[in-house]
């Protein structure tokens, strides 16, 4: 068998690209906050994680290009060398203060700092306890770990308090979880994942990668959001959502952050986050702070969309986020609903297997407070032709 027949034997990828369903890594040539334009035609995005919409706004790209032409186009170089500009600290002071715990550490993708927290802090007599759902940069980082990798069923404490009961008495432990589930739109469970690692003395890390800027009081995520900052260790995050950017941190306690500083070969082996991208950052951040009402127009918009879909005869399940999976089932089926959605000027994304499971094939649909009353009639009535072409199909 040669290195090479498995991908000579992929064929998936060929066979829906020559139907007309392929649905991946489309060119957008231009787009604002809300729309995107594909070729001639514009779209209404409801495929994207920004969530309050800031990526167009006006102090965001100022900011981007005020530090693009005082530091330049990249930093050439790692955050342990010539990589670390003052911008890089202003920015992790920021997010200590704004996700509740003494210090952070700024990495150059969310993916990375996943991997460079739990890969570097997590030894071989360590074990790491990870829901079963949770987002593949953090079960990479248990892969690349020395750790004991422990995976329990989604949200179900029962089974992780049974598997932490397992453990040798004195072994260190460490709960993993997304705080918001990106394919589900779901938020985890935290009080009673807390309880259990209480009672077992595990620390907790939260990837609050869907939650930054849309739970919470102050838009901290999912731990501010059940008042148990203090309780999560560890909290995780990115830049590529509501914050507009690229990048990803870690907040927690100082000597913790300052040992994954010296230790992290993600942040060590890699160039750092580039000046722009921390000045859009930091910029981002204090829109969110200082206008609360985009999470309510957020919330408004979410609800209408999840609310019409739903009425026009589509399984959608009462919503916990801004992100609405609309269920489908079949994969064929799902990409075929995918098509004619984008055909009528709406963006979302088909979430098939190994995503979820084979017969659970969906839409998912993500809000953002930025998307205007017309847009969301646009995406409504996108949906509204479809599920009249559906019903049509099912009649024939
Ligand atoms: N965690 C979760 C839950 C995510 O959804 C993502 C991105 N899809 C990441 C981490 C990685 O973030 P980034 O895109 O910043 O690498």
């Amino acid at each position: 068998m040669s290195l090479f027949t498995k991908c000579d034997e992929y064929t998936l990828a060929r066979e829906t690209r020559a139907a007309g369903i392929y649905p991946y890594f489309v060119p957008i040539d231009e787009s604002t906050a809300t729309e995107c334009r594909v070729g001639s035609k514009w779209k209404v995005m409801v495929g994207s994680n920004n969530y309050l919409g800031l990526t167009h706004h006006p102090r965001v790209l100022e900011a981007a290009q005020c530090a693009l032409h005082r530091y330049g186009s990249g930093s050439t170089g790692s955050r342990l060398l010539n990589g670390t500009l003052a911008l890089h600290y202003e920015l992790e002071s920021r997010l200590a203060a704004f996700l509740h715990k003494p210090a952070a550490l700024v990495f150059t993708t969310g993916y990375q700092a996943s991997l460079g927290t739990i890969a570097s802090l997590i030894g071989r007599d360590d074990h790491l306890l990870l829901d079963r759902l949770d987002h593949a940069s953090l079960v990479d980082g248990a892969r690349l770990s020395h750790g004991q990798v422990h995976r329990y069923p989604h949200g179900d404490f029962a089974a992780l308090g049974r598997q932490l009961d397992n453990l040798p008495e004195h072994a260190d432990t460490l709960v993993v979880t997304d705080g918001v589930f990106s394919m589900e739109g779901t938020i985890v469970d935290l009080p009673a994942l807390v309880s259990v690692a209480d009672q077992y003395g595990s620390s907790v890390l939260v990837d609050e990668a869907h939650a930054i800027g849309v739970l919470g009081p102050t838009g901290a995520g999912t731990a501010e959001h059940f008042g148990l900052s203090d309780r999560v260790e560890l909290i995780m995050g990115t830049f590529s959502k509501s914050l507009a950017s690229v990048g990803g941190v870690i907040a927690g306690p100082a000597p913790v952050i300052d040992w994954l500083r010296h230790h992290s070969r993600a942040l060590i082996f890699t160039a750092s986050m580039p000046p722009a991208s921390v000045a859009g950052v930091l910029a981002a951040l204090d829109v969110l702070q200082e206008e609360p009402e985009r999470r309510e127009r957020l919330w408004a918009n979410t609800h209408r969309v999840a609310d019409g879909i739903r009425s026009l005869g589509f399984d959608v399940s009462p919503v916990q986020t801004p992100i609405i999976p609309v269920l489908i089932g079949d994969q064929m089926r799902a990409l075929q609903v995918w098509r004619a959605l984008f055909d009528a000027g709406v963006f979302t994304h088909p979430i098939v297997p190994p995503a979820v499971p084979p017969n659970s094939c969906r839409l998912r649909v993500s809000m953002s407070a930025e998307h205007s009353d017309e847009q969301v009639e646009r995406v409504l009535e996108g949906f509204a032709k479809v599920a009249k072409e559906e019903s049509l199909a099912r009649r024939v």
